[in-house]
This record gives structure tokens, C-alpha cells and sequence, in this order.
């Protein structure tokens, strides 16, 4: 690793996505944890592959990949919208579904045209935790949260589909939220929340 000698326990948030990187760190803020992300070591790991058809077998093979890579523990997420209108879609994926080339912003365009006219808008945000350790070990922490897609989108915080998903008995979209209200009722803060549960109990 660079950068000295580590005192703390050291983490992997095994991402390369920088939302989730900077949310990770805020949900887990404060810990007596060491949270390094890939880029920070040398070698940095290859990204593992992400083929799987549920959350839970994506963010485990995540985890479990970097996690044997690097030799440290290991958190990643695979997370997701998931639109009833669309029998479950973008789902896993997520990122993929409009294409990688994509913009975030072209992918909100498509999603919102693709919904043009129709009225049931319901939709949820899910994410699965995982933490790995090199031996192999995994464990899983949920959190899901339910909404609507929007007519347009709206806000500028957070990252990815927040501009157009509405939070249900609230009103605003997950981009208005500030950090700290997004982590109190998004679905990796639920799922988060229950990670720093089980870190504060020891490594
Ligand atoms: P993956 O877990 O790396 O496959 O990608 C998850 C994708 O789901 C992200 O690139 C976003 O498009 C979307 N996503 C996951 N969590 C969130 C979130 O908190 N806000 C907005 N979009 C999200």
C-alpha cells in the first residue's frame, strides 16, 4: 500500500465508482477503520467481473475478487433501480442497461422516455453489501428503498439515477437530498448501517 505505515485496521471498498466510494466513506465515517480504494494500492486489482443475475451473487463475487487480490478485507456493493413498468429493468445492471458508453445523463433521458405516458411510475433503489475476507468468507447486508420515477429529473447531489427517482412519502428526488438524509433512508445507507454495526463489533 502507499503512504506509510497503516495503524488501523485496514478496509477495501472494492469499487470504482466514485459515489460509492465517497458514500462508503461517509456511511462509515469515524470507525477506526483504514478505507482504502483500489486505486490506492500498487498493484491495483483488476476490477472483477460482474455477470451474475442478482445483487447478492454480484456484490459477492466483488468482494470475495478484490479481497483475494489484495489480501485485505473487503467491502463492495452491487446495487441498483429497479422499475416495475419494466418487469424489474435496469436492475443489475444498472450501469450496462442503456449501453456502457452512456452519460449518467443520457441514461436518465432514456429511462424517463422509455416511461413516457406510463402511469404506474413505481420503482426501488437496491443495494447488497458485502464483506469478504481473503479466506473467502462473505457476508451479505441489505437495504432497499421505494419511490418513483420522475416526469423529469431534478436535484444535483448524489450520483447515477438520483434525478429522477422520487422518495415515496416524501416528494423530493434523491439528488435534492443532502448526504446526510440520503444515508438515513437510501437503500446503502440501510444496508450500510448495518455493515457499521458489524465493524464496530470487531474485524
Ligand atoms: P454497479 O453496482 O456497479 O453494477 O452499478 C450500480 C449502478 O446502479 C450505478 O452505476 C447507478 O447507475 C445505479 N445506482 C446504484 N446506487 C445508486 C444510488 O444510490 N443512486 C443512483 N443510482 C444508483
Amino acid at each position: 500500500m502507499r503512504g506509510g505505515a497503516q495503524e488501523r485496521h485496514p478496509i477495501l471498498l472494492g469499487s470504482t465508482n466514485p459515489g460509492k466510494l465517497r458514500e462508503y466513506r461517509e456511511i462509515l465515517g469515524g470507525l477506526d477503520l483504514e478505507l482504502v480504494a483500489p486505486s490506492d494500492l500498487d498493484p491495483v486489482p483488476a476490477e472483477p467481473a460482474e455477470d451474475a443475475e442478482t445483487f447478492a451473487e454480484n456484490a459477492s463475487a466483488k468482494a470475495r475478487g478484490y479481497a483475494a487480490a489484495s489480501g485485505l478485507q473487503t467491502i463492495a456493493d452491487d446495487s441498483g433501480l429497479e422499475v416495475y413498468a419494466l418487469r424489474g429493468a435496469p436492475g443489475v445492471r444498472s450501469r450496462r442497461f442503456f449501453g456502457d458508453e452512456a452519460s449518467q445523463e443520457e441514461r436518465n433521458a432514456k429511462l424517463l422516455a422509455l416511461l413516457d405516458g406510463v402511469a404506474n411510475r413505481s420503482a426501488r433503489f437496491v443495494c447488497v453489501t458485502a464483506l469478504a475476507s481473503p479466506d473467502g468468507n462473505v457476508e451479505l447486508f441489505e437495504g432497499e428503498v421505494h419511490g418513483e420515477i420522475a416526469e423529469l429529473p431534478r436535484g444535483e447531489a448524489g450520483f447515477g439515477y438520483d434525478p429522477v427517482f422520487v422518495i415515496a412519502g416524501d416528494g423530493r428526488t434523491m439528488a435534492e437530498l443532502s448526504s446526510d438524509e440520503k444515508h438515513r433512508i437510501s437503500h446503502r445507507g440501510l444496508a450500510g448501517a448495518k455493515l457499521r454495526t458489524r465493524l464496530s463489533a470487531g474485524a
